[in-house]
């Protein structure tokens, strides 16, 4: 990663030069979705990296941005296990390019070696994630779907306060515990201004491959009932499905375009909502 350029006398003022790039780099994307959940692993990762794949199968230009610095899952996911290229004279980024042609950057793709850890300290990740958005070649693009850790720390607040009009995808699971957290991410958007596209209600439900029957593992409709009572829209309903979990260990993800099982049809449900909704903010 590249140092940036050295900021005002006292250490502490704005970088402008870098805030010129950012500019730039945000004038050139359309949509930018930030994917975010109350708590981890609701699915927050697994719903980023199949929404961002569904628009780019559709043909549309995608970059997909993780912004987890302690615990990034989307190259495993992906199965991308090699480097970002950096260019450090001209403090350019290159993102990585699945097969699908999404274009996908990760801290742990600039990490020497994968497994070491890194203790960020919050100027250190807002300096980190900006530098994501303003130094990496994403080019044109029609979405740039960002994947933030769970809560709402420094990295949701930092894309809320640089990306200028990022949009809210908001993932929970339907129990109470997750929707209550979920409540805090939604007072978190009110209170940086960011608006919420919609929600996004993940492991709702297991269909038996057997006898067809559904059985509601995590409770019945929370996300429903709660995207109702505050006036958003719930983009879909992802039920749980086991190839999910085993797609996202081995690093080949589904192809759910083609998909008539659980997880394909409201996969696709949840990018043609994201499609009509964004269309009617342009
Ligand atoms: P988060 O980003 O919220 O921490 P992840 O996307 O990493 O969550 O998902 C946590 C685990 O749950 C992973 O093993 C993932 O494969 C699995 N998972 C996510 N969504 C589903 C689903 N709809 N059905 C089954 N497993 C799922």
């Amino acid at each position: 990663m590249s140092e940036s350029t050295p900021q005002d006398a006292c250490g502490h003022g704005p970088d402008i030069e870098q805030e010129d790039r950012l500019q730039r780099a945000l004038d050139q994307i359309r949509f930018k979705l930030l994917v975010m959940s109350g708590k981890g692993g609701v699915g927050k990762s697994t719903v980023a990296a199949y929404l961002a794949l569904g628009l780019a199968a559709r043909g549309y230009a995608v970059g997909l941005l993780d912004v987890d610095l302690h615990g990034p899952s989307i190259p495993r996911m992906l199965g991308l296990s090699g480097h970002a290229q950096v260019q450090e004279q001209q403090q350019r980024i290159t993102p990585m390019v699945t097969r699908h042609g999404l274009k996908v950057l990760s801290v742990e793709m600039l990490m020497p070696d994968r497994e070491s850890s890194v203790i960020w300290r919050g100027p250190l990740k807002i300096g980190v994630i900006k530098q994501f958005i303003s130094d990496v070649e994403w080019g044109p693009l029609d979405f740039l779907v960002i994947d933030s850790p769970p809560g709402t720390g420094d990295e949701p607040l930092t894309v809320a306060q640089s990306v200028d009009g990022a949009l809210a995808v908001v993932v929970t699971t339907p129990q109470e515990i997750a929707l209550a957290d979920v409540r805090k991410s939604l007072d978190f958007c009110r209170q940086v201004q960011m608006p919420v596209l919609g929600l996004v209600e993940n492991m709702s439900g297991l269909t038996c491959p057997h006898c067809g029957q559904t059985v509601e593992l995590l409770g019945q409709g929370g996300g429903q009932e709660l995207a109702q009572r505050l006036g958003l829209s719930l983009l879909a309903r992802l039920p749980w499905d086991g190839r999910l979990v085993r797609a996202g260990d081995s690093g080949q993800p589904l192809d759910l375009e083609q998909d008539y099982n659980a997880a394909g049809p409201s996969c696709r449900e949840l990018v043609q909502a994201v499609l009509a909704r964004t269309a009617q903010r342009s």
